[in-house]
């Protein structure tokens, strides 16, 4: 087996009222253990099994549409777990805040880019903070599982905050609210994280 399902970092009721326990539970147990299970089918006599995730989906081009989805699929939900925390929320400072301030002119102006990604993204997909190689940030959206790490998308660059808008992420608390669901995230999302991900970003 080449990728296993990563441990979450805390329990399936830890996130309410903002994420509620049963999305949770079936977006971890259900959701990402599927598609790492289906990353590790796909990837099975393909000379890949040894590679690191970043460097499958780097060059995903050459790949099969199942490495393609699953591969994103595996890596997207991994960060996104990260990145949330029951002691999330607020706003970040030192070297983040101030980039975010930089590149978005405030915090505040930085929220309503992301939250027009994530609300205009059609159908399913993700909004993402990135670090491009020129080491700006950029607000941008993906479909389907694919992310700004992959060569098939336009906008590349390193995510350090990603935000899932598939309809199973909020559907059972929020049904066809995606905007309060969007609106919520930003009380758990772990800043700690995010700026450990910046820092990490800044020095490839
Ligand atoms: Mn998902």
């Amino acid at each position: 087996m080449a990728f296993k399902l990563p441990k979450l970092p805390y329990d399936y009721k830890a996130l309410e009222p903002h994420i509620d326990a049963k999305t949770m539970e079936i977006h971890y147990s259900k959701h990402h253990n599927g598609y790492t299970n289906k990353l590790n089918a796909a990837l099975e006599g393909s000379g890949l099994e040894k590679k690191s995730i970043e460097d499958i989906l780097k060059r995903v081009s050459k790949h099969s549409d199942a490495i393609r989805n699953n591969g994103g699929g595996y890596y997207n939900h991994s960060l996104f777990w990260s990145v949330m925390s029951p002691d999330g929320g607020g706003e970040p400072g030192g070297k983040l805040g101030k980039a975010i301030n930089d590149s978005f002119g405030s915090f505040e102006k930085f929220k309503e880019k992301f939250t027009a990604a994530a609300g205009t993204r059609f159908g399913s997909g993700w909004a993402w903070l990135i670090v491009r190689r020129n080491g700006k940030l950029a607000v941008t959206s993906t479909p389907n599982q694919d992310n700004p790490l992959m060569d098939v998308v336009k906008t590349k660059g390193a995510p350090i905050l990603g935000l899932d808008v598939w309809e199973h992420a909020y559907y059972l608390n929020y049904q066809n609210r995606r905007p309060d669901y969007v609106n919520a995230f930003f009380n758990v999302i772990n800043w700690k994280e995010v700026q450990k991900l910046y820092n990490r970003a800044l020095k490839k």
